[in-house]
């Protein structure tokens, strides 16, 4: 079981990231709404990406506040599906993992 106190520091720090990012590409769409006409096709494909990225921040956000929940309840590290014990070496490689490797 990994230290509890070092991962929830560690998790916090990655949401402040991903949460500054996030706004960093509300402020680019902001801003292309300002943007020339003549740049709107560039505008579209830029946006699509955008969203894209946006989706996978929103994901990597939801699923970091998750652990976080788990550590405060203390079901960090336990299979939310059969409820055995994920292995250490699966938290390490991804320690937002709420399944065993059975059950993922
Ligand atoms: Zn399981």
């Amino acid at each position: 079981m990994p230290d509890l106190g070092e991962l929830e520091k560690a998790f916090n720090k990655r949401l402040a990231e991903l949460v500054e990012r996030a706004e960093g590409i509300e402020d680019d769409l902001r801003h292309k709404l300002d943007a020339d006409s003549s740049e709107q096709a560039i505008d579209l494909a830029d946006d699509e990406a955008l969203a894209g990225i946006d989706n996978v921040l929103r994901d990597e956000v939801r699923e970091i506040r998750e652990a976080l929940l788990r550590i405060e309840r203390g079901t960090y590290g336990q299979c939310s599906a059969c409820g055995a014990e994920i292995s250490a070496q699966r938290l390490k490689a991804l320690p937002v993992a709420i399944r065993c490797i059975k059950c993922a």
